[in-house]
């Protein structure tokens, strides 16, 4: 007799009881649609405004264009790869994942399947032996570009060439191969030192037009054509016409700010991490974009410099920006973490009174928190329209356009 599966959705993954990785599997996509709609409409449900239904994916599978595969030893000594189970360091073998790109997956076989002619060694977590702990695959969506990140104990790798050109030999579409070396005792994937084996070291996608560069370590969303979509929302709701002032804050690798920056007349970009800031400084380079700067400088102290006229100094600032720039922005797009933006950054956005405010938002909680603190600095709330980026996951993004009160 077949044994009763304990999860709803368990025959379209033979593994969802351990992994976790998919809340929703199970229920059917347009329900997961309609309930991330209503958790939206709960939240929101204070503001008056217009809620447009969300967007979801036509194909809502294999959209995942960066896969992590840990790999490790089971109990009895054997090399195995998956994914850890959810919270966990205990790696439930898998093939293949129904988020994933189904490329991606394969490369993660052909290189487990290399492991025994090339005498890697698998990293093993409890005695802190063996070379390789994970494999990162990313695709440039667009490009069609892989890059394979080999995550190793150690920099010394004997055989590399022969490896990747083996590798190289069933998928030519990896166009560069990097180790990353993580000798470290940390659930962190990526240690800080790379190694180019093959290639640039990097990958490039293109996103509304724009092109960008993904490294091993760079914050790039993973799903690049409903990212496409949220990031044309969110410009399109800011309502430039080529005069505005706009200030990207929590800009990442600079994507929205260069999408939006041949629609404005200045654009500045404010990010906390130093590795993405210098690739989005290479990426208005690559674009050939001449009105636009990074700051790497915490938002929030950001905006409390600018709205106390006191101009950020010491903070890195590594493209040209023309003389007198540096006042109110028209318009403020920010696109903060999970944990959403702080009081103080909302109170000095007041002060500096842009016209409008587009909020990118990857929780609506945290959304429906912030937007409350801005309606209480005179901010109407008009629109807010969900993406949904994460099928089969409880993650909603969302877009909202706040524009000031006049009195
Ligand atoms: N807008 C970008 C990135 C959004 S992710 C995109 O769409 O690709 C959120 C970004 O906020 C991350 O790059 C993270 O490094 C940055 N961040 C987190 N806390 C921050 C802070 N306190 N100040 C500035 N940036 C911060």
């Amino acid at each position: 007799m077949k044994k009763a599966s304990t999860r709803p959705g368990k025959e379209l993954c033979p593994v969802s009881d351990r992994c976790g990785g998919c809340d929703l599997l199970g229920i059917d996509y347009e329900r997961q649609l309609a309930q991330k709609n209503q958790r939206l409409k709960k939240l929101l449900s204070g503001f008056t405004m217009q809620l447009h239904p969300i967007v979801g994916m036509e194909n809502p599978a294999h959209y995942r264009c960066k896969v992590n595969a840990a790999f490790g030893l089971d109990r009895k000594g054997k090399p195995v790869v998956g994914r850890y189970e959810k919270n966990t360091h205990r790696i439930v073998p898998a093939a293949s994942c129904m988020l994933e790109d189904e490329r991606a997956n394969e490369i993660v076989q052909e290189i487990f399947s290399l492991l025994a002619s090339f005498r890697i060694r698998v990293h093993d977590e409890d005695s802190g032996y063996g070379f390789l702990r994970h494999v990162q695959i990313r695709r440039g969506f667009a490009t069609g570009q892989y890059m394979v990140t080999l995550v190793c104990s150690d920099p010394v790798f004997p055989s590399k060439n022969n490896f990747v050109k083996a590798l190289r030999s069933r998928f030519p579409e990896i166009a560069t191969v990097v180790l990353n070396v993580n000798d470290r005792h940390t659930s962190m994937v990526l240690g800080e030192r790379n190694i180019i084996l093959y290639g640039k070291g990097y990958i490039e996608d293109q996103l509304c037009g724009c092109t960008f560069r993904i490294s091993p370590g760079s914050f790039y969303q993973v799903n690049p054509p409903q990212a496409q979509r949220l990031y044309e929302t969110a410009i399109r709701l800011a309502g430039l016409t080529g005069k505005e002032t706009v200030l990207d804050a929590y800009c990442g690798t600079g994507t929205i700010g260069i999408i939006a920056s041949g629609r404005a007349k200045q654009v500045t970009g404010v990010e906390s991490n130093g590795d993405a800031v210098r690739d989005a400084v290479w990426n208005a380079r690559c674009n050939q974009i001449h009105n636009i700067r990074f700051i790497q400088m915490d938002a929030t102290d950001y905006m409390e410099r600018l709205s106390s006229g006191r101009l950020p100094d010491g903070a890195e600032n590594r493209v040209e920006v023309p003389a007198g720039s540096e006042n109110r922005p028209d318009v403020l797009i920010l696109d903060p973490p999970r944990s959403g933006t702080t009081p103080r950054f909302i109170e000095a956005a007041a002060r500096l009174a842009p016209d409008r405010i587009v909020y990118v938002s990857c929780d609506p909680e945290t959304l429906a928190r912030d937007l409350k603190l801005f309606r209480a600095k005179g901010y109407r709330v008009l629109e807010a329209q969900g993406y949904d980026l994460f099928p089969y996951t409880e993650h909603v993004e969302t877009v909202v356009l706040m524009s000031r009160a006049k009195d």
